[in-house]
């Protein structure tokens, strides 16, 4: 298994897990760029949006529902937040598993990541 975001998920490699149910995984990012920064994941391996199939549109509804979930339980979703997805080599995706970036505190709006 070569991709990073699977070994998580089946538990073969550490993270910190705050939120997991049979569809999405989240986790705190292990290099932050804010006090907040979260990784939102599906649990079945997608490479990143260009992989996406017209039946995965509940699965990526129910990714940004937990975003909108996550920040408040983060106490950041009055102040404000930055929602990201990287795809591909010139949108600087590194991880090749699809992921929503929940990035919060202070300067995020001024961070790009
Ligand atoms: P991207 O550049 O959009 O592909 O983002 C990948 C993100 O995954 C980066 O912010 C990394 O810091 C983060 N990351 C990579 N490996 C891990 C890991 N094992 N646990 C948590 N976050 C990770
Ligand atoms: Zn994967």
């Amino acid at each position: 298994m070569s991709c990073a975001f699977c070994k998580i998920l089946s538990g073969l490699a550490p993270a910190d897990i705050i939120y997991r149910d049979d569809r999405v995984t989240a986790f705190r990012d292990i290099h932050p760029i804010a006090p907040t920064h979260i990784l939102i994941i599906p649990n079945r391996h997608i490479a990143s949006v260009n992989d996406l199939e017209a039946s995965d549109e509940s699965l990526v509804g129910h990714m940004l529902m937990l975003a909108k979930e996550l920040a408040a339980q983060e106490q950041v979703a009055e102040k404000g937040y930055r929602l990201m997805i990287n795809t591909g080599l010139d949108g600087g995706q590194t991880v090749h598993h699809l992921h929503i970036h929940l990035i919060a505190g202070k300067l995020a709006r001024f961070l790009v990541g």
